[in-house]
């Protein structure tokens, strides 16, 4: 069977990664990825064989820099199935009018709005809403977070409400130009936070609010989450539930913090140190007054990482059933 060919738009932080997984998987290639300057990132492009694509505006710069360039990304978009965008969070939807009139099926992330794909997506939550369409986007590293533990305990238990802090990282590693470096930002001051929303985005029937503070860390977000269910359930009710869930990982042995979950990643030999599953620790998980409360931490450059793959095989049609999908991502990827 032919491969679906995928070429990212923005590689980046986001993309590049999205750019690997793909390479790992039997059902799908990468015809080519974009950047707008002639970089280190570029050139790790070029040397892991991928065709470069750019701007228009942009290809003598890069040809100066002494990088090949393959065309510019109405190139890119007209020979790919699917164009992966990975663009800066809200460029995003300048491009869609590009894959529109390349007739490309295009997936954003969680920088964009909703309303510019009309479906957003979490594999675990509402993969069939996204089989055959257009357009989809893969909702936030957040978002996809609190997706991957609220539909499991919604479909076993029913979901009152939920309410949830982010303590979220302040900048990505690489991110030199981001703060604070030494102050705790409530972001957004005003309360609820777009959180909340977005998860709605993915599943509408959620009563959640969420707020949120910016903190001078850059390795992972860290949730605390207060639940009301509906049905009676203990501690050990809740465990089995998440121990079903492939990505949903336990952390505890001597685990106290993000810094040490990294250092896991590392340890497991991951890509980049990534850590592809939610992590939750299992000693947090309390039933306290009737209420279920547990603390999670969310690496935000890798966490969306295999929903992209999922996203794909559901726009595509390649695989209907989300389960499949999900299996056959997550034993390419190795998770
Ligand atoms: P990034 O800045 O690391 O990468 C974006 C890439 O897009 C850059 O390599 C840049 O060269 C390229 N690019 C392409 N067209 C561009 C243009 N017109 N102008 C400027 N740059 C252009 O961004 P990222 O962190 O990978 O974020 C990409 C998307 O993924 C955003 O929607 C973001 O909200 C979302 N997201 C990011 C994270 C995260 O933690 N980094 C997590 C989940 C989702």
């Amino acid at each position: 069977m032919a491969k679906i060919k995928v070429a990212i738009n923005g590689y980046g932080t986001i993309g590049k990664r999205v750019a690997d997984a793909v390479m790992l998987q039997k059902d799908m290639e990468i015809i080519g990825v974009s950047k707008t300057r002639p970089n280190f990132e570029t050139q790790m492009a070029v040397e892991k064989g991928f065709d470069v694509y750019t701007p228009a505006e942009k290809i003598s710069g890069m040809e100066k820099a002494g990088i090949e360039v393959a065309g510019n990304i109405e190139d890119m978009a007209a020979n790919a199935d699917v164009v992966v965008d990975c663009t800066p969070g809200g460029l995003g939807k300048s491009n869609k009018a590009i894959y529109e009139k390349a007739g490309t099926k295009a997936i954003w992330q969680g920088g964009e709005d909703h309303d510019l794909a009309g479906c957003s997506f979490n594999a675990a939550s509402n993969y069939t809403e996204a089989l055959g369409r257009d357009f989809v986007r893969v909702v936030s590293c957040n978002t996809t977070g609190l997706c991957r533990v609220l539909t499991p305990l919604d479909k076993e238990f029913g979901v009152k409400k939920a309410r949830v802090t982010l303590m979220r990282r302040a900048a990505d590693p690489n991110d030199v130009k981001k703060g604070p470096i030494n102050a705790i930002v409530p972001n957004p001051i005003r309360l609820p936070s777009h959180h909340g929303p977005d998860v709605k985005t993915v599943i509408p029937h959620m009563d959640i609010a969420t707020t949120a503070v910016k903190l001078p860390t850059t390795l992972m977000h860290l949730h605390t989450l207060n639940i009301e269910l509906e049905k009676d359930s203990n501690v050990e009710d809740v465990k089995d539930i998440f121990e079903q869930q492939s990505r949903v990982r336990f952390v505890g042995q001597g685990i106290t913090s993000t810094a040490e979950i990294m250092e896991l990643a590392k340890d497991l030999g991951r890509p980049r140190g990534d850590m592809w599953e939610n992590c939750v620790w299992d000693e947090s998980i309390t039933m306290y007054e009737g209420e279920l409360y547990f603390f999670q931490a969310i690496h935000q450059e890798s966490d969306v990482i295999p929903e992209n793959i999922d996203a794909i095989r559901a726009i595509t049609e390649l695989e209907n059933d989300p389960l499949k999908s999900i299996a056959m991502t997550n034993k390419n990827m190795g998770i």
